[in-house]
């Protein structure tokens, strides 16, 4: 009872620091207003919303010497003190991905990773750290940099620091900072990785560059991220790649998770957090009708705003009315809505025609990949105002005095602006779990130097590890059924296009 007490108010100090560092444009936050410098900060998720402390502390981790309570100094974080508190962050988040934890407690008896030594390049939140755990449960030994310069969980990174683990990151490293850290992770004597788990392409780009001689004992890369894996099948063109990879990225799962369900809930959140706009009654345009656009709906229907869509596609726009939507052009609505949402992966959807004619109060915003959806730059005039009025929030005011709200601006609101379930999180980490030990134990020959997906099998498996969390009861194939269908009863159930 103690303890339990003493978690909520620890929760509450930070909850309450955290509020203090939203509203105060400290060094990171401004700095935060350039573009980060790891590409995957655009596609893969990081946590906005770390607690990390914001003190006033500015002297660089490589310049402080640490040790954990070993005696260890084989890290570079921001502070060793914060252990015990990354050590909850974590508690919490392996309550949400029940698979990691499944394959941790199938990995007492055999260690499917044993001698594999890898290097990782991620977002370091409390999700990162419950899968290098189960990495190591698994055999495997990990050192670990930041993929995104902001994106660091500090108090995470003590916690793994002092588990033990080599992890060189935190919150608002510069760019000399960033690729140092990954430097640190594959430049030691006497440790050679054998497997790469990147997002973003970063770390693999740096091993190419300075230490190429480094692939002839890798056996694999696991990629996460949209331009990661870009990068991958440019080198795959080229003739260049020259070990397996797998493409995390475009299992059906994660993809499933990423754009419907997780966005269903991430809307709410992001807007909630930037606006603290009420949703019942509000009029609402979403842009797209394709996964991340019906989760955006859904989620808006469900409490109670009246929801406009726009689609170019017949059988999508089909979908919407199906679904009970008005479908309409942008012009027809622009006036009256309260709320603009873009999520079609397209460029120029909102443009300054569109924002000329949008009421007082108007809130905008993108859920798209990449920030040309809304045309940020025409609002760029000398005879508009920006007001910042918060972090990722501006308000950008007309002469006449209308002013709308732009949130992000017109970047991935979810991504810059909440956080994403942990549910999510764990589904793609099982799945790069999986690919490593897939690729590790792969016998030769099996997989070339090319870009993989993961095999349909094993999607399914991953799928399968997250039922037990809903008491879900899965029926089985009979003999007959599975000769009827011509499928193998253990699967795979559908055919690798199946999406
Ligand atoms: P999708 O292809 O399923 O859907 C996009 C839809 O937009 C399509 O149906 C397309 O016909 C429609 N569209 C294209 N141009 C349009 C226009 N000018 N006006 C109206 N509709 C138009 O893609 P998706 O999976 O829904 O992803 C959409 C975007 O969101 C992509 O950029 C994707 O990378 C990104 N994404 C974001 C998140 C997130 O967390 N925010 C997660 C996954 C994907």
């Amino acid at each position: 009872f103690v303890q339990i007490v003493k978690r909520y108010i620890i929760q509450i100090q930070f909850a309450d620091q955290k509020q203090e560092f939203n509203k105060r444009p400290t060094k990171i936050g401004r700095r935060s207003l350039s573009r980060s410098i790891s590409q995957s900060s655009t596609d893969s998720y990081g946590s906005a919303a770390s607690y990390t402390d914001s003190s006033d502390d500015e002297t660089s981790p490589r310049d402080k010497q640490q040790k954990n309570s070993k005696g260890n100094g084989d890290f570079c974080i921001k502070n060793i003190k914060q252990a015990d508190f990354g050590r909850r962050e974590i508690e919490i988040a392996e309550q949400e991905m029940p698979a990691l934890m499944a394959l941790r407690k199938r990995a007492q008896g055999e260690k499917p990773l044993a001698g594999a030594k890898v290097v990782g390049c991620t977002h370091i939140t409390a999700q990162t750290a419950v899968l290098m755990e189960t990495l190591s449960a698994l055999g495997a030994q990990c050192r670990w940099a930041a993929c995104n310069i902001y994106s660091t969980q500090n108090e995470v990174a003590a916690a793994l620091a002092e588990g033990g683990f080599s992890v060189f990151a935190w919150k608002g490293e510069s760019e000399d900072d960033f690729w140092w850290c990954i430097d640190r992770c594959v430049n030691l004597e006497g440790w050679q990785p054998n497997m790469i788990l990147d997002d973003g392409g970063d770390l693999t780009h740096w091993i190419y560059k300075k230490y190429p001689n480094m692939f002839k004992k890798i056996k694999g890369i696991v990629e996460e991220s949209v331009t990661g894996v870009h990068r991958l099948y440019q080198l795959s063109k080229a003739g260049k790649l020259c070990v397996p990879a797998m493409n995390v990225n475009d299992s059906v799962t994660k993809q499933k998770f990423d754009n419907l369900y997780c966005c269903r809930e991430s809307i709410l959140d992001g807007l909630k957090r930037t606006t603290d706009v009420m949703f019942g009654g509000k009029q609402v345009v979403v842009c797209g009708y394709g996964e991340v656009g019906k989760g955006c709906c859904a989620a808006l229907k469900a409490m109670g705003s009246i929801v406009y869509v726009t689609e170019i596609d017949p059988i999508c726009a089909l979908q919407a009315c199906m679904d009970g939507f008005r479908l309409v052009k942008l012009s027809e609505v622009i006036r009256q809505v309260d709320i603009v949402i873009t999520c079609t992966g397209n460029k120029n959807v909102v443009v300054r025609e569109y924002l000329d004619r949008m009421k007082n109060g108007c809130i905008v915003c993108n859920m798209g990949h990449s920030n040309t959806e809304i045309d940020v730059a025409s609002l760029r005039t000398p005879e508009l105002t920006w007001e910042r009025v918060r972090s990722q929030v501006d308000h950008v005011i007309w002469p006449d005095g209308k002013r709308i709200v732009l949130l992000a601006e017109g970047r991935l609101l979810n991504l810059s602006c909440s956080t994403v379930p942990t549910f999510v999180l764990s589904i793609t980490a099982t799945t790069q779990a999986l690919a490593l030990i897939e690729l590790y134990n792969a016998p030769e020959g099996r997989y070339k130097q090319d870009v993989y997906l993961l095999p349909k099998k094993m999607d399914e498996y991953v799928a399968s590890l997250h039922l037990p969390t809903f008491d879900a009861h899965l029926t089985e194939l009979s003999d007959e059924q599975a000769k009827y269908l011509g499928l193998n009863k253990n699967g795979p159930f559908k055919p690798n296009y199946y999406r």
